[in-house]
Parts: structure tokens; C-alpha cells; sequence
């Protein structure tokens, strides 16, 4: 951009990419550190991002992104990419395993798209990522440096700082955690503590749909649900891929690694006996991983000074509402936000810590609260899913009208 454009557009109150005097420092470049440095660009911020990984590894299986997310993504310019290589999901069925019942019937297709404002869109977490590297790229505000881990974080009242495994010091005028479940800078805030095992683990791995008798899965995210166990499925890189998820109740397995390859046999025995598509889908997974489900409970504070935290750092919830990346995204709006709008960086951090902390605490409730619904046996699932819709019809409200709250969810302006 010239510098007389960049004058015109400043006078008509516009800001340009690096405008701003404010220097955010961003530990982390998971989907919620690249989300939020593209929200601080948009606002003219000038961000540095520190991953420790010395190459991005573009790993993960799917992530399901609701109409909260796409809305805040689309904003940042990212429509066309992401409908290019997303899969748009026509509803979610809720199925009990042993009768193959539908307990639940959520729409989602057009019908979400009106309700809600923006799609639901089903995605590969390696496409996600890309994308937002890609954005990220073409930044000139946003320095993002690989191989850089940090070890300790500090904030004297005029800078906050960074720094790095090699001693290195970055200054900023925040420093933000968006360093994962097992964030560093979390640590250094508010003490050590070790995630909490759930007791839960889940397979996890892509099926190829040209392996899969045709026909057999259908354009919509399944949940199977049983006694302690249930499975998920839902087609990613416009229906190539399908994304599959088995969760298990059991307390053997406590590796966290998203690479951690398993036996398949162990897989399909978990889930013997189970209705098609799922042993046709186990059979067609290209690589089953085995992931132990971990969270921690709501923090009571994020921020001090001019030191705070985003997405899994701040908030972790076990996936069964498929939130996570979700609010890292809306975490990246909100602190964009507040950070240009107000002078006094502090000030801000606490200001979007409030406006955050009630939104992310009842998701982690949901979350911890679906893995419970999701395990009932046959009788009382049958029962509770249809009290449900019972208390639907004496509202005289669609059964969506229970995610408008979080699906429906427009930032402050
Ligand atoms: C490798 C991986 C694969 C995943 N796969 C899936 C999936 O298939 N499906 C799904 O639903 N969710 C997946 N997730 C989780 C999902 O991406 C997150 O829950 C969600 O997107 C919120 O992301 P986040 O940015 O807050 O944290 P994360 O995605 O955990 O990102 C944290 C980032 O911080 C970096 N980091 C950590 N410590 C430091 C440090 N000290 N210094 C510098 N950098 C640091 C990490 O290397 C990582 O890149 C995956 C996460 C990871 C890390």
C-alpha cells in the first residue's frame, strides 16, 4: 500500500495493516494465536508470534466450526477459502447405538445458515491451519517465528516480555498465552498444575469416502450414543475425508499425543456390535490414533497487568461440543477489540477477560455436561432426550432455539 493511500484511508478514520502503535506479543500459533494475530492485523496491531514447533506441522483430523466461528472468520476475509475445502453438514443426528433410534435431530444446512447468520462448516484441522498461516502471511504486521519456545514471561508495569529457550527477550506491550491445554505462560500466571485426566479416551482418524460402500454415510455429523461409550462421524474436505471419533470410558490409556497411532483391532473391538456405518467406517480409517481426554477447571482470573491468556490456555473443555476452536477464535476477536479501543493495555486485558469469562465457563459446563448425556444407557437416553423435546413443544421452539445462545453469538460492536 502507497503512502499517500494509507493517508487517505487514515483521514476517513481507517486503519492500515501495522498502524497502530501497540506491540502484541502472541505465544502460540495454533488455530487461536493465528485467529487472534489476524484480529489484532485487522486493527492495525503489530503482533509477534512465538511457536516453539521449528516447522509447522499441519496434524489434526476434524474440527467443526458453528456459526459463532465462521461468522468471525468470514470477517477476517476467509470465506471463499474456507468454503472451498470445508464440508457443510445438512444437520446432527443423535442415534442410540442399539436400536438405532434418533434421539436428536438438529438442523443445520440453509435452516442453520438463516437462524444463525453465518454456516456450520466441518473441516480438516490441516486445512484450518494452513489457511490462517497463509492469512497470516500476507501480513506485514504479523511476524510469526518458528523455533521459538518460550520459557518465562514478565511484566514491570511499562513492557510486558517474553523469553525465549535461548535467553532471547521480546518486549511488547502485552504478552498473550495461546499456548495450548499445557500453557507455559498460564504456569507462570497462576501456578503449575496438571490437567485433569477426564477418564476418557478417544480414536480418532480419517476415513477415505471412496473406501466406503456408497451411500453409507449421509451429508450430516452422526452421534452414536451408549453405556459409557460413543462414537462421531462427519465428512471434512468436502466429503473426501470422513472425520471419526470413538469415545471410550476407561482409565488405561493416558497419552495425550495427537499422533499417537493405535491398533485398529482394539478399535473395532471397542465399538463391536454397533450399527453400519461405524465398523465400515473403523475399517476405512487410514490411521487410528489413540488421545486421552484431559481439561482443568474454569481459572478464577486470566489476566495481570498486561499479561493474559486465550483459547485452550485460558479455558480447555473436553470436545464434546465441539467448542474448542470456536472460542479461541471469539477469544481473538474479543481481545482485538479491546486492546485497540482502549489506551491502557491493562485495562484492556481485564476488559476482555469479563467479557470472555462467563461465555467460555458455561461451555466448559456443556462440554462436561454432554460427555454424561452422551453415555446414558439406551432407557434413560431415550427418556431424557425426550423430556427434551417435550419441554421443546410446550415452549413452542424449534429444538435450534437451545443453541441460538451459542451459535447465534454476535461480539459486542
Ligand atoms: C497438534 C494438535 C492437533 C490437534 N488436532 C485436533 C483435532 O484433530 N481435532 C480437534 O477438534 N482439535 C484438535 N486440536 C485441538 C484444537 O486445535 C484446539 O483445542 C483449539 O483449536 C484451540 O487451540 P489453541 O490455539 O488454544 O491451542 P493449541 O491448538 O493447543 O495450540 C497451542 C500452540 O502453542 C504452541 N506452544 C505451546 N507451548 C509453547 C511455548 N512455550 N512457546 C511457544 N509455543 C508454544 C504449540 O506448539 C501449539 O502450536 C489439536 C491441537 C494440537 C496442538
Amino acid at each position: 500500500m502507497t503512502q499517500r493511500l494509507r493517508s487517505i484511508l487514515r483521514s476517513v478514520g481507517w486503519t492500515c495493516d501495522g498502524d497502530s502503535p501497540l506491540h502484541v506479543i502472541l505465544v502460540g500459533s495454533g488455530i487461536g494465536g493465528l485467529a487472534a494475530a489476524l484480529a489484532l492485523s485487522a486493527r492495525g496491531v503489530r503482533v509477534t508470534l512465538l511457536e516453539q514447533a521449528a516447522a509447522i506441522e499441519t496434524v489434526g483430523a476434524g474440527v467443526q466450526l458453528s456459526a459463532n466461528a465462521t461468522r468471525l472468520l468470514f470477517r477476517l476475509g476467509l470465506e471463499t477459502p474456507l468454503r472451498a475445502v470445508a464440508s457443510a453438514p445438512e444437520a446432527v443426528d443423535v442415534r442410540d447405538h442399539s436400536t438405532s433410534a434418533l434421539n436428536l435431530h438438529t438442523r443445520l444446512g440453509a435452516f442453520g445458515e438463516m437462524r444463525w447468520g453465518a454456516p456450520y462448516l466441518q473441516i480438516h484441522r490441516a486445512d484450518l491451519q494452513r489457511l490462517l498461516l497463509d492469512a497470516t502471511a500476507s501480513k506485514r504486521s504479523v511476524d510469526l517465528r518458528l523455533g521459538a519456545k518460550v520459557e518465562a514471561i514478565d511484566d514491570d508495569g511499562a513492557r510486558a516480555y517474553a523469553r525465549l529457550n535461548g535467553g532471547e527477550a521480546i518486549a511488547g506491550d502485552a504478552v498473550i498465552g495461546c499456548d495450548g491445554i499445557h500453557s507455559t505462560v498460564r504456569a507462570a500466571l497462576w501456578g503449575e498444575r496438571a490437567a485433569r485426566f477426564v477418564g476418557q479416551a478417544a480414536w480418532r482418524g480419517l476415513a477415505l469416502a471412496d473406501r466406503l460402500p456408497p451411500g453409507i454415510v449421509a451429508a450430516i455429523a452422526g452421534v452414536w450414543t451408549g453405556a459409557d461409550r460413543h462414537f462421531v462421524h462427519y465428512p471434512v474436505r468436502g466429503g473426501a475425508l470422513i472425520n471419526v471419533v470413538g469415545v471410550v470410558e476407561q482409565r488405561r490409556w493416558r497419552a495425550e499425543s495427537w499422533t499417537a497411532e493405535a491398533d485398529r483391532s482394539l478399535f473395532a473391538a471397542d465399538f463391536q456390535g454397533w450399527p453400519a456405518p461405524i465398523p465400515e467406517l473403523i475399517a476405512a480409517v487410514e490411521t487410528p490414533w489413540l488421545f486421552a481426554i484431559h481439561d482443568r477447571a474454569p481459572l478464577a482470573r486470566w489476566s495481570k497487568g498486561r499479561l493474559s491468556l486465550l483459547g485452550d490456555a485460558a479455558h480447555p473443555a473436553p470436545p464434546f461440543l465441539a467448542q474448542g476452536a470456536a472460542m479461541a477464535i471469539e477469544d481473538g476477536e474479543a481481545l482485538a477489540r479491546h486492546i485497540a479501543a482502549r489506551p491502557d493495555v491493562a485495562v484492556a486485558l481485564a476488559a476482555y477477560e469479563d467479557e470472555r469469562k462467563a461465555r467460555t465457563t458455561r461451555v466448559q459446563a456443556w462440554s462436561r455436561r454432554n460427555a454424561r448425556l452422551f453415555h446414558l444407557p439406551s432407557l434413560a437416553a431415550r427418556g431424557l432426550f425426550g423430556a427434551v423435546a417435550q419441554v421443546d413443544r410446550l415452549r413452542g421452539a424449534p429444538p435450534e432455539a437451545r443453541l441460538d445462545w451459542l451459535y447465534g453469538y454476535q461480539p459486542p460492536s
